[in-house]
C-alpha cells in the first residue's frame, strides 16, 4: 500500500498530468489537465477503481488547462488552483498568446489553493507551496514523507520554467527557487514537461539562484 501515480501526456507541448491515487481507498485527485487526456484518464480510473476527487491546476498557462472544463464536467469533481488563475481561466483564448492550438473553455474554480493549505488524497497530504516566477499563480504540491514535488513548470531536469513570458519574472523565481533549494534533496520531482528528476540532482544550480 502506498501512492501509485500514473502520467498522462497531452498537447503539442507533451504537457504532463499526474494521476496520484490512494492505494488503500482508491482516492484519486488529477494534478493539471493538458489537451486531450480527458477519455483516458476517465476511462483508466473506471478500469481501476479508483475515484477522482479533486482537480488541481499547477498554473493557468494554456497548455495545462486545455482539458480542464472537459475533465470537469466528466467527473463532476471540484476544481482547485491558485487565486490568480482565475482571470485567465475565465478568458483562456485571451491570455494564450499566439500558441493556442484550439479555442479553449473557459472554467471556473470550485476553490482557491494558497501558500500553505493542504490536499487531501485518501490518508496522504500534500502542502501546497505558491512559487511564482514562471508564473504568478504558480503552485506545486509536496508530500515530504512519501518523497512527492508535483512541480508543474517551476523546475526541470537541468533548469527552471521559462522567465521571459509576459507575467513571468526572473528576481520573483530565484526567491521560488531558494525555497525548494531549502527542502530535502531527495524529494522526486515530477515536472510539467519530460522526465522527473530529484531536487538533489538539480542542487547546483538550484542553490545558485
Ligand atoms: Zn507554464
Amino acid at each position: 500500500m502506498g501512492v501509485t501515480l500514473r502520467t498522462f501526456v497531452g498537447g503539442e507541448l507533451e504537457t504532463n498530468a499526474y494521476l496520484v491515487v490512494d492505494d488503500a481507498t482508491g482516492e484519486a485527485i488529477l494534478i493539471d489537465a493538458p489537451d486531450g487526456i480527458t477519455e483516458d484518464v476517465v476511462a483508466t480510473a473506471r478500469e481501476e477503481g479508483w475515484t477522482i476527487t479533486r482537480i488541481v491546476l499547477t498554473h493557468a498557462h494554456w497548455d495545462h488547462i486545455v482539458d480542464a472544463a472537459a475533465l470537469k464536467a466528466a467527473t463532476g469533481v471540484p476544481l482547485l488552483a491558485h487565486p490568480l488563475t482565475a482571470e485567465r481561466l475565465a478568458s483562456p483564448d485571451a491570455f494564450a498568446g499566439g500558441y493556442v492550438p484550439a479555442k479553449i473553455a473557459p472554467v471556473t474554480p470550485d476553490g482557491f489553493l494558497n501558500d500553505g493549505d493542504n490536499v487531501t488524497v485518501g490518508s496522504y497530504t500534500f502542502a501546497v507551496m505558491h512559487l511564482p516566477g514562471h508564473d504568478p499563480a504558480h503552485i506545486v504540491l509536496i508530500n515530504e514523507p512519501e518523497r512527492l514535488l508535483f512541480g508543474g513548470d517551476v523546475v526541470f531536469p537541468g533548469g527552471h520554467g521559462n522567465t521571459a513570458i509576459p507575467g513571468a519574472d526572473q528576481a520573483v523565481m530565484n526567491q521560488s527557487l531558494r525555497r525548494l533549494a531549502a527542502l530535502p534533496p531527495d524529494l522526486v520531482v515530477y515536472p510539467g514537461h519530460g522526465e522527473p528528476t530529484t531536487l538533489g540532482a538539480e542542487a547546483g544550480w538550484l542553490r545558485s539562484a
